[in-house]
């Protein structure tokens, strides 16, 4: 096979590999932010698959997004359908919010059978906010009226640089499993979820 062609077919797999379909028809002045989003998502498809590997992964052929005309809030995702909706309102709004649609997409690929919510959800924001856009705004370490369950990835990042630095490999692999338990903090750093809290809070560095 002639060289070329195989680029060819390589490429064309690659672009097949993960597709995402985009529809704008009940907000059509965001066919624009719909094109860039598709483009930005397709894109970071291996990456978010590398960050979050774990054995019981499932590729994503497709991923289909609707924007929608309610003013409901901002995103939300129906991970084992892989669909995610947009609420067209806000994204009218925030037309460089591409971390949102990052965060929701990051769902899709967790697709977590048992987990708490607030670690589904920070590491979705992990994702989001330590490798989308580290340079867009810098993630506040949480203040004392926070607790671990709001869910802020500033605590997980905390965990991974400072204790183990697998810790976010082996909570997305036992969600992902069905076998996560909160234990999973004592057993692989010897400290409870509570008592890594108060640790990183009374942590005076500014950031993690
Ligand atoms: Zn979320």
């Amino acid at each position: 096979m002639p060289f070329y062609l195989l680029i060819s077919l390589l490429t064309l797999y690659a672009v097949q590999g993960f597709q995402v379909d985009v529809d704008t028809s009940q907000a059509p002045d965001l066919h624009d932010f719909g094109v860039k989003t598709k483009e930005i998502l397709e894109s970071w498809y291996p990456t978010i698959k590398r960050l979050l590997h774990s054995p019981e992964f499932k590729e994503v052929d497709r991923l289909q997004i609707h924007f929608d005309p309610s003013d409901t809030g901002v995103a939300g995702t129906d991970a084992f359908s892989n669909y995610i909706v947009g609420h067209a309102p806000y994204f009218r709004k925030h037309q460089d919010d591409f971390g949102a649609m990052i965060h929701e997409m990051t769902h899709v690929l967790q697709k977590y059978k048992d987990c708490d919510g607030w670690v589904t959800e920070g590491i979705a924001d992990w994702v989001r906010y330590y490798q989308y856009e580290p340079h867009r705004q810098v993630v506040k370490k949480p203040s004392s009226e926070d607790s671990y369950t709001s869910g802020n990835p500033y605590f997980l990042e905390w965990i991974n640089k400072n204790r183990y630095e697998h810790m976010i490999y082996f909570l997305n692999q036992d969600c992902r499993a069905g076998t996560y338990n909160i234990n999973i903090f004592e057993k692989l750093t010897g400290k409870t979820v509570d008592e890594l809290w108060q640790e990183m809070m009374a942590d005076g560095r500014k950031n993690c």
